[in-house]
């Protein structure tokens, strides 16, 4: 029989990566931009729970391949006098490995959320989970990976699996890019045979969201579902809609939208979380490509080391460019039925 273990407190866990020295490792931010270490990302999230311990809780939903807790941080907001069950948002990134500036991006979110609930009226009685490192161990891999000058490609998790597209909706072994390239797109042997997607499964299965933001890189896109299929999604119109307020809340430039599934004629995204998301529980969802900017292709550091494909030298001047378009999405209405 399966033993399941207690889930580790935020304060103990912390404690124990601020002490041990597998977590010490660093980044020099002069050769690979203004990016933190898995290490410092939680204790730069320690700081919110701190300043806000009425408002944010820290939780984990279970555990990676190599036990590392994955790590939720819920914030609900207060009513300011609105009555009536709250909108819930979710907030999730790095499902993949290197794309560092994604939970670059959702922790500033949670910072600004958090900095600006009790003045922000569009911000009120409002529910958000923040999920800024789905895949630590693959997280933590790409950081060893920069401290010790290796130049990987790294998008999947330690059973080399994209957990992006390990979930239910529209899940396949066989579609053609899965079985060409497994190194980028492999599915996993069944839906939420990974760990890390089994726990997060769990977790939504018993938390429903009206909205979610699934923050990747890169390429500038915002997209909406489905991507595994072709076939229009029935809120189509809004989701247009929903993108062209974003893009004009985008202060130098704005992204593109699309459909994921329409990105391209012979490219799927079979089983992702966006999909699941909007399949499963009509939870509106929007995955978010950051980062069109900051691809010096032809610079030697860039065109040899996939990192900077992913991540931008300037994480800070790219996210300023989306964060309105973000705090725009959170301020959308509740459209869940009474649970
Ligand atoms: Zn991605």
């Amino acid at each position: 029989m399966a033993i399941r273990s207690t889930k580790p407190s935020w304060r103990g866990h912390l404690d124990k990566v601020l002490k041990d020295e597998k977590y010490a490792t660093s980044i020099d931010r002069s050769v690979h931009g203004d990016y933190h270490t898995y290490r410092e990302i939680l204790t730069r999230l320690d700081r919110i729970v701190k300043r806000f311990p009425r408002d944010v809780s820290a939780f984990s939903i279970g555990t990676s391949g190599e036990g590392e807790p994955i790590w939720g941080f819920r914030v609900v907001t207060g009513t300011g006098g609105k009555t009536g069950p709250p909108p819930r948002f979710l907030v999730s990134s790095v499902i993949h490995a290197q794309e560092f500036i994604a939970a670059e991006a959702n922790v500033t979110l949670l910072e600004r959320f958090t900095n600006a609930m009790r003045q922000n009226r569009d911000l009120w009685n409002r529910e958000v989970y923040f999920f800024p490192v789905l895949n630590p161990d693959g997280y933590r891999r790409v950081e060893k990976d920069l401290a010790e000058g290796r130049r990987h490609f790294a998008r999947l998790n330690r059973n080399g699996v994209d957990l992006n597209r390990n979930f239910s909706a529209f899940f396949s072994r066989k579609y053609f890019l899965h079985r060409i390239m497994p190194s980028i797109w492999h599915p996993g042997y069944r839906p939420f045979s990974e760990p890390e997607t089994s726990a997060y499964r769990e977790f939504l299965l018993e938390t429903r969201f009206d909205y979610a933001l699934s923050l990747h890189s890169f390429g500038g896109w915002l997209f909406y579902p489905y991507g595994g299929t072709k076939k229009k999604p029935r809120e189509d119109e809004w989701y247009k809609n929903l993108c062209r307020e974003m893009i004009d809340r985008q202060q130098n430039y704005g992204y593109k939208a699309k459909q994921l599934g329409r990105f391209l004629p012979f490219f799927l995204a079979r089983g992702t979380e966006t999909d699941y998301l909007y399949e499963v529980f009509g939870t509106r969802s929007l995955l978010v490509e950051i980062g069109r900017r900051g691809l010096k292709m032809l610079h030697p550091k860039v065109l040899f080391n996939p990192f900077h494909w992913f991540n931008p030298h300037n994480p800070k001047a790219e996210i300023e460019n989306l964060i309105e378009s973000l705090f725009y999405f959170l301020s959308q209405p509740r459209i869940r039925p009474l649970d």
